[in-house]
């Protein structure tokens, strides 16, 4: 096993507190990276939750459609 963020092997490791890290600082960079937008770029996940929430509310309401108009 080895540090995602410093590649040090894990006998260097200062703990095993923080696997699959070496230490808190290189958990907190990786962490980072994450917030930072290195991976959320690629794809717009606000616009596809969006769709999906509103899609629910208009199935519900089918079976009330022909009582409201007649
Ligand atoms: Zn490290």
């Amino acid at each position: 096993m080895k540090c995602p963020t410093c590649k040090k092997t894990r006998q260097q490791f200062e703990s095993t507190e923080f696997l699959p890290f070496c230490s808190d600082r290189c958990r907190l960079a990786d962490f980072g990276k994450w917030l930072d937008g290195d991976y959320k770029v690629s794809r717009p996940l606000r616009m596809e939750d969006e769709v999906l929430m509103e899609e629910i509310p208009i199935e519900q309401d089918i079976p009330e459609e022909g009582i409201q108009y007649e």
